[in-house]
């Protein structure tokens, strides 16, 4: 049986005001407990209580390129990608939008002015894109591979965030509520369905089916939950009329260079969830809510989280960067080694997220 509202106590919300954490603080006005919780902290938390407790409540994060401690090639890539997709999305029917200066000319901007060069001979995915130049080549044969599909789109919005102005409610109780926070690329409508329209870069097809790895996952999931709250905001209902929104369309991106045919490194395949799927989408995050507050709690008296131990050297195909913490003897030695090894920086905040994607 859920119970959200044991934690407003004055010994928890005491932590929370002190901590000054951007997903978890108390309403000055009500009073209440507001948590606001997107998808990558919530998926955190679900793969190791205890990775959430050191990258999202304490900021403690592998110290990274020599030159530029902490800095994230998947985080960063994913971020100038965005960029790029949403400005292509509100220009390419302008009559003066140019693929060409598109994938070119803002390309090179936006990959230098993020200095994505840094990552060149340090991160393997810099070279299996090709640099600057595969990145231009991937941007030009996606719009090329999407252009007739596109074109018989509506585009009703882009970059669509959502998070602490409390658009999304999962949980409104007497002294603690639950949003959702989060960021659509693009949202579209097919003149059958009105949806959300996602991009996700992968290493290579040739693993299988890329939408496997997404069906059952909580994210786009989230989107379509999202996309229905927020539609009767976003679309006169006369231009409503009909349409479903059920529905996700995922734009796969293969980022290894495909020599056969370039085209092939792009897939755009739907998804659907049923009414029932999206009820107990809600109910699952309120449930694994639930479960990281209590995970909080025992962290805050220095008390042990639950640890995913499967996890440790299968991090997002790496090495979980808290092993060299945790492989440690004693307390003494895990606080050396995050001294050592580790910087203190802002804990994830979607809002930032979102801003720098802007
Ligand atoms: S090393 Fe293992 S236990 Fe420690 S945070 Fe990483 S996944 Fe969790």
């Amino acid at each position: 049986m859920l119970n959200l509202e044991r934690f407003h106590d004055d010994a928890f919300c005491m932590e929370i005001f002190k901590r000054k954490l951007p997903w978890i603080f108390i309403d000055v006005a009500s009073g209440k407990l507001i948590i606001v919780v997107d998808n990558h902290l919530m998926t955190t938390h679900r793969a190791c209580a205890d990775n959430f407790m050191m990258a999202h409540v304490e900021g403690k994060f592998l110290k990274g390129l020599p030159e530029q401690p902490s800095r994230s090639w998947y985080l960063e890539f994913g971020i100038i990608f965005h960029i790029l997709i949403e400005h292509y999305y509100k220009h390419f029917r302008d009559p003066d939008f140019s693929v060409a200066e598109w994938a070119g000319d803002m390309a090179y901007k936006v990959w230098t002015l993020k200095n994505m060069d840094a990552f060149a001979g340090v991160h393997p995915e810099h070279h299996a894109i090709g640099g600057l130049m595969g990145f231009q080549a991937m941007l030009l044969a996606y719009a090329h591979k999407f252009k007739p599909e596109n074109e018989k789109l509506r585009i009703i919005g882009t970059e669509v965030s959502f998070g602490k102005n409390r658009e999304i409610p999962l949980y409104i109780g007497e002294y603690v509520e639950v949003y959702l926070a989060g960021r659509m690329d693009v949202i579209v409508d097919d003149g059958y369905f009105i949806m959300p329209m996602d991009h996700k870069t992968c290493g290579s097809f040739k693993r299988g089916d890329p939408l496997e790895r997404y069906l059952i996952d909580e994210g786009p999931t989230g989107y379509i939950y999202t996309l229905r709250s927020l539609l009767p905001k976003l679309v006169p209902e006369e231009l409503r009329l009909k349409r479903g929104c059920n529905k996700i369309l995922m734009n796969f991106i293969e980022k290894q260079f495909n020599k056969d045919n370039p085209l092939d490194r792009f897939k755009r395949l739907p998804m659907f969830k049923s009414d029932e799927q999206l009820d107990t989408y809600r109910m699952r995050m309120l449930l694994s809510v639930e479960q990281l507050l209590c995970n909080l709690e025992s962290h805050f008296q220095n008390l042990p989280v639950p640890r995913n131990t499967q996890a440790c050297t299968d991090w997002y195909h790496g090495k979980c960067p808290y092993y060299d913490v945790h492989r440690q003897a004693t307390k003494d030695g895990e606080q050396n080694t995050l001294q050592n090894g580790f910087v203190t920086l802002p804990i994830w905040d979607t809002e930032t997220i979102n801003a720098l994607n802007s």
